[in-house]
């Protein structure tokens, strides 16, 4: 059996009763939350330390709340992103419409060239 530096108590009610006591009266920062028994001195102890099974899972909580943040900052830059392509789009359709009208405009001015001119013909033509 090895010889532990720690504060041994005989039971576990004894380590107990000292957590108790010790969060009853200690001022300090850091008071022990439970008991244990020891493999290395038979002995009871106590200890401040949360069992590696509270600590992964405190670790992983923490771990999911990083990712739920994530998640979230990841969801609002693709909602940006379907904001922008929205507006593209009506921009897109909005030129369309224009380039569209221009055309209108372009073969009405073609038209009215092509009437002008034949008018300028026959005029030319009446005129000789
Ligand atoms: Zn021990």
């Amino acid at each position: 059996m090895m010889d532990c530096k720690k504060t041994k108590y005989a039971t576990e009610k004894d380590a107990k009763a000292d957590i108790d006591r010790f969060r009853a009266t200690s001022t300090r920062s850091t008071i022990p939350i439970r008991s244990y028994h020891c493999g290395d001195c038979g002995a009871w102890h106590v200890t401040s330390k949360t069992p590696l099974l509270v600590q992964n899972l405190n670790s992983a909580l923490k771990k999911i709340t990083e990712l739920e943040a994530e998640i979230e900052n990841l969801k609002s830059k693709t909602g940006l992103k379907e904001r922008i392509a929205v507006k593209i789009d009506e921009r897109v359709a909005g030129l369309q419409k224009r380039d569209k009208k221009q055309q209108e405009l372009i073969k009405k001015l073609r038209n009215d060239y092509n009437t002008i001119l034949g008018k300028m013909f026959a005029l030319e033509k009446q005129k000789t």
